[in-house]
């Protein structure tokens, strides 16, 4: 395997480049993953390697950066093969998130230093933006960059709460005041910092599931060097919006192909229980099979968007919205018809299908929170797509 192979794929026929990315992703497949996080993470690693020896990681990437550099259409069959093949998905928020802002806002030595390990697995990113005061309303947070230009170094203290995968992440990138706190989001600043440096504590969450999927991070004086900020000192609201877009848009293809293929397991299990005759049940179905293809559009019209013009745009806060409330209702359908079977966890033999269901419905319910909330997603259609009145309780556009 070299990498040279790349630039030919980008430039295959779909039906070919289809059939090639298939028959790798069946020849490499990495079979079920371990239980144990720690072999589970290890194994997930191991396949980001694998994608990115190949030369099949980062199909909107720049090939300097290890990525593919596919034509719009590719990438929309990358996403479906993906989905579709069930292999593990990228770790951490890096690769959606920072990593399309670094490659926008960054320094050459910056992409150089960070690009790479990122996309191929080597390196976990954890986003730090959230604070207990600061949700919603970002341009209120507190967390303080005090520069110490002797040194080159900023001083930061303050708390992040919420931050996705700090327990597993090698590095966090945070937004930080180094304006005064009037000063909202024309004082804020984009640093990227080693989570294990001195001063930075890591105390995960329990969630609804019982999993610790996210955590609190505290830094108590923790020093990062000057060269690890991305754009200017107190220029980093702009490169949030570029954060905040791709993270809506982010994984937008892949879940609509992944939910494709959960309604499909959903109307299995329902015609196997002998559910499917009833009319009721067949219209909730034909109104889950609607939205399906509802998203698959809107994904494919948000890739588009960032094709043409570099940004994901409002489409993103559609593509957010549809997925995330059609993940929670997907789940809310399958426990109505398991009744109190579907009420049985993961690990009892008598859960059906392993309590899939009922933690798909338990997980879900933060989906319309993280990644900005429903509310928001709707106030940010209603003024940059219908063009209603600006939210006097929002950051100015
Ligand atoms: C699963 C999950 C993962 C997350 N991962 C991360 C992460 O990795 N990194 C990170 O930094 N953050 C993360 N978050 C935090 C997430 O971004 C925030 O929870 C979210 O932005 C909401 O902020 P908040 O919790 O402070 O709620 P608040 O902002 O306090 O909102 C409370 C309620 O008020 C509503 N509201 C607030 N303002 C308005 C308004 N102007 N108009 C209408 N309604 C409004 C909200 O919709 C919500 O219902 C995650 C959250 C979840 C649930």
């Amino acid at each position: 395997m070299t990498r040279e192979i790349t630039p030919v794929l980008a430039e295959l026929p779909a039906t070919e480049f289809r059939t090639r990315l298939r028959a790798f992703l069946v020849e490499h497949h990495p079979g079920r993953g371990p239980k144990e996080p720690g072999a589970r993470l290890a194994w997930q690693k191991a396949w980001l390697a694998t994608l990115f020896d190949a030369g099949f990681a980062g199909p909107g990437w720049p090939r300097e950066f290890g990525g593919m550099d596919l034509p719009f259409g590719l990438q929309v069959i990358y996403h479906e093969e993906i989905a579709a093949a069930r292999v593990p998905g990228p770790l951490g928020s890096g690769l959606n998130i920072v990593g399309p802002t670094l490659i926008r806002y960054g320094t050459p030595e910056q992409k150089q230093r960070w690009l790479r390990p990122m996309l191929r697995g080597e390196q976990i990113w954890a986003q730090g933006f959230s604070e207990p005061g600061a949700g919603s309303d970002l341009p209120s947070l507190r967390t303080s960059a005090r520069l110490d230009e002797a040194a080159g170094e900023y001083v930061v203290s303050g708390q992040k709460v919420w931050t996705t995968h700090a327990t597993q992440a090698d590095m966090i990138y945070v937004l930080v005041r180094t304006g005064t706190l009037e000063s909202r989001q024309r004082g804020i600043s984009y640093l990227l910092t080693d989570i294990h440096a001195p001063g930075i504590t890591v105390r995960p969450l329990r969630d609804l599931t019982g999993g610790a999927s996210f955590a609190e991070v505290f830094f108590d004086e923790v020093r990062v060097p000057v060269d690890q900020r991305i754009g200017e000192e107190n220029g980093g609201w702009r490169l949030v919006r570029t954060s905040l877009g791709h993270e809506r848009a982010a994984l937008a293809l892949n879940q609509a192909a992944f939910y494709r293929r959960v309604l499909d397991d959903l109307t299995r299990l329902a015609r196997s229980l002998g559910l499917l005759a009833d009319p009721l049940v067949q219209d909730r179905f034909t109104l889950l099979e609607i939205r399906v293809r509802l998203m698959r559009y809107n994904a494919i019209r948000t890739v588009d968007t960032i094709m043409t013009t570099g940004e994901p745009g409002a489409a993103a806060s559609v593509s957010r919205l549809i997925i995330t409330r059609f993940e929670q209702e997907i789940h809310e359908v399958a426990l109505d018809l398991l009744g109190p079977a579907g009420l049985v966890e993961r690990g009892d033999p008598e859960a059906v299908e392993n309590g899939r269901w009922l933690y798909g419905f338990l997980r879900t319910r933060a989906s319309t929170i993280g990644a900005g909330t429903a509310e928001i997603q709707r106030n940010t259609l209603a003024e940059q797509v219908l063009g209603l009145p600006h939210d006097v309780g929002m950051p100015a556009r």
